[in-house]
C-alpha cells in the first residue's frame, strides 16, 4: 500500500503562488490552498484574509528522498527572495489520502448570495444558493480570485431587479472549466447558457458538474471557442451575458476573434484572470471592439472587468 507525504507551508497571499508553483513541480496530484474568510457583519460578503496554507502530497516510494531534497532545495531559492517558514511533513496512509485531501475543501460563500461547496458536501447554509463542485477535475473549484470577481459579478448583473421585463438573459462562458460559471449563473436566474472549453477535460468536467447540480438541457457544454460560437455551431450565438475568465493575453486574441460579438444589443461582457498591470492592455483592445467600461472588481492582484457597447 503506498503511503504519502504531506508537505505543508503557511505562508502570505503573496508568496502562495510561488510556493504553491515550486511544490506542484513535485506532486502528481497537484496541490492545495486553505486561506480563512471573515465576515464583518451579517451584511459582509466575506473576505479572504490572512495567510495560506499550501498543501502537496507526495508518494512515499523510493524517490521520496530525492523529491523532498529537491523541493527543499526550491523552497531555499524563493526565501532568498523572501523569508519562508520551514515546510512542515505528515506522514498519510494511502486510504486516507482522499479523505484528508478532501477534508481540505471547505465550503467557499462568495457573494451575497452563492456558496459553492464540494460535491460531496451538503450546504451548511440554507440561505445561500448551493453551487456544487468536485475539485479535483478542472480549473474552477472557486477558490480562484478570478473565479470569485466572476461570481460576484455574475451575482450583481442577475439582480431580479436588474433584468428587462420580458427579455430572458442567456448566457456565454468561453474558458467553462468546471462549468462553474455557467452553473451559477442558471441558479441565480438565467434562462439558458452554453459553455465552451478548448480542453475536452473541461467539457466532461462541466457536464459532470451540471449533472451534480441537477442541470438538464439549459445547458449545453462543447468543445470549441469565440470562433465556433459566431460560426453557429452550437444553440447559442449571442447572448445578454458573455463570460470569460481566461488569462489576459487569450482575452486580447478572443476580442480580435469576436468575442464582443457574442454579447446580444445591450449585453454585458465580463472578462477576468486579468493581472492588474495588464488590465490597461484588456481595457485598451475591449475600447478598440466599441466597448464601454461598466465595472471593476479587484481581489489581490487580480481584475475583474465588465463592459457594455
Ligand atoms: N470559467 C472557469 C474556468 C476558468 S480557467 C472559472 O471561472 O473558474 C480558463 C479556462 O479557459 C480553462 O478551462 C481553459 O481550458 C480554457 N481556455 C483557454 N484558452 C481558451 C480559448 N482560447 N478558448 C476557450 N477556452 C479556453
Amino acid at each position: 500500500m503506498t503511503n504519502w507525504l504531506e508537505v505543508s507551508l503557511t505562508v502570505s497571499g503573496e508568496l502562495a503562488e510561488a510556493v504553491a508553483d515550486a511544490l506542484a513541480r513535485y506532486a502528481p496530484n497537484g496541490v492545495v490552498t486553505e486561506q480563512a474568510v471573515d465576515f464583518v457583519n451579517d451584511e459582509d460578503e466575506g473576505t479572504p484574509v490572512g495567510d495560506i496554507t499550501v498543501r502537496a502530497y507526495l508518494p512515499a516510494d523510493e524517490t521520496l528522498e530525492e523529491t523532498r531534497q529537491k523541493i527543499e532545495q526550491a523552497l531555499f531559492y524563493l526565501g532568498m527572495i523572501q523569508p519562508l517558514p520551514l515546510p512542515v511533513y505528515t506522514p498519510v496512509a494511502d486510504q486516507n489520502w482522499m479523505e484528508a485531501w478532501k477534508a481540505r475543501y471547505q465550503p467557499i460563500p462568495v457573494g451575497r448570495r452563492i456558496i459553492i461547496i464540494p460535491a460531496w458536501l451538503e450546504s451548511p447554509d440554507a440561505n445561500r444558493i448551493a453551487v456544487k463542485i468536485d475539485p479535483g477535475m478542472a480549473f474552477g473549484t472557486g477558490t480562484h480570485p478570478t473565479t470569485q470577481l466572476c461570481l460576484e459579478l455574475i451575482e450583481q448583473l442577475l439582480e431580479p431587479e436588474r433584468q428587462t421585463p420580458g427579455r430572458d438573459c442567456t448566457v456565454i462562458d468561453v474558458g467553462c472549466g468546471s462549468g462553474i460559471l455557467s452553473i451559477a449563473a442558471l441558479k441565480l436566474g438565467a434562462k439558458m447558457a452554453l459553455g465552451v472549453d478548448i480542453d475536452p477535460a473541461s467539457v466532461q468536467a462541466s457536464l459532470e458538474n451540471a449533472r451534480t447540480n441537477g442541470i438538464g438541457s439549459e445547458l449545453v457544454i462543447a468543445q470549441g471557442s469565440v470562433t465556433e460560437v459566431l460560426a453557429g455551431e452550437f444553440p447559442l450565438r449571442q447572448a445578454s451575458l458573455v463570460l470569460a475568465n481566461i488569462l489576459a493575453p487569450v482575452l486580447i486574441r478572443l476580442l480580435d476573434d469576436g468575442l464582443a460579438d457574442l454579447l446580444l444589443p445591450g449585453g454585458t461582457l465580463v472578462m477576468s484572470g486579468i493581472l492588474r498591470d495588464q488590465a490597461e492592455a484588456v481595457i485598451q483592445a475591449a475600447q478598440s471592439k466599441g466597448l464601454k467600461q461598466t465595472a471593476w472588481r479587484q481581489m489581490d492582484d487580480w481584475v475583474a472587468i465588465a463592459f457594455q457597447p
